[in-house]
C-alpha cells in the first residue's frame, strides 16, 4: 500500500505499549495525532495486549484448566527503549510446567482485531492498525486484512509493514491531519 493512501482510511487502531505510549510517558506526538484523527471524522479504536491491567486470578483455576494468556510476547517495551519481561516469557514457563497449550487471546489472534473492527462499525479494509510489534500488531491485522503502519522510531527493515513512520507527526502528516 502507497503511504498516500492513508489519507483515504476512515478508521485507526492503535497499539497501547511502545506505540501511544512507553511506560507511564506518552510518546511524541501521540496527543497531537490521536486529537487531529479525532477531529477529523476518523474512527479510532486502542488494542493492548497488557497483562498486568487485568485481574484475572488463574491461581484459583491452577488444576485442569486451560491455560488462558492475553498474550505470549516475549517484552513489555517501558520507557527509554528499556523493556520487563512479558506476559509470554512467564506463560512459556507455565505451559511447558503443565505441558499444555497456551490459549492466546490477544495479539496476534484474529479475535481482539474483529472486536475492535466491529465496535468501530469499519470493514478491515478501511481501518490501519498502527503499531510497534511486528509479529503481533502487523501480522494479526494483515491476517484479518487491515492496512498496515509501523511506528518505529529507531527504524524497521524495509517492507515490514505496509507503511513505516519514524513519529506520530510523520503518520498525522502522511493522514492528512497533521
Ligand atoms: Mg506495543
Amino acid at each position: 500500500m502507497p503511504a498516500p493512501s492513508l489519507a483515504t482510511l476512515r478508521g485507526f487502531v492503535f497499539d497501547l505499549d511502545g506505540c501511544v505510549w512507553s511506560g507511564d510517558v506518552l510518546n511524541p506526538g501521540a496527543n497531537e495525532t490521536l486529537t487531529a484523527l479525532h477531529r477529523s471524522g476518523r474512527a479510532l479504536a486502542f488494542v493492548s495486549n497488557n497483562s498486568r491491567a487485568t485481574g484475572t486470578d488463574l491461581r484459583e483455576r491452577a488444576r485442569g484448566a486451560p491455560l488462558v494468556t492475553p498474550n505470549i510476547d516475549p517484552r513489555l517495551p517501558i520507557e527509554g527503549g528499556d523493556f520487563l519481561p512479558g506476559c509470554g516469557s512467564i506463560v512459556q514457563a507455565v505451559a511447558v510446567a503443565a505441558g499444555v497449550r497456551p490459549i492466546v487471546v490477544g495479539k496476534p489472534e484474529p479475535p481482539l482485531f474483529r472486536m475492535a473492527l466491529e465496535r468501530l462499525g469499519l470493514a478491515a479494509g478501511a481501518t490501519a492498525m498502527v503499531g510497534d510489534s511486528i509479529p503481533s500488531d502487523i501480522r494479526g491485522a494483515q491476517a484479518v486484512g487491515m492496512p498496515t503502519v509501523l511506528y518505529a522510531p529507531g527504524g524497521a527493515p524495509a517492507g515490514a509493514a505496509d507503511v513505516v513512520v519514524a513519529s506520530f507527526a510523520e503518520l498525522a502528516r502522511l493522514v492528512g491531519v497533521g
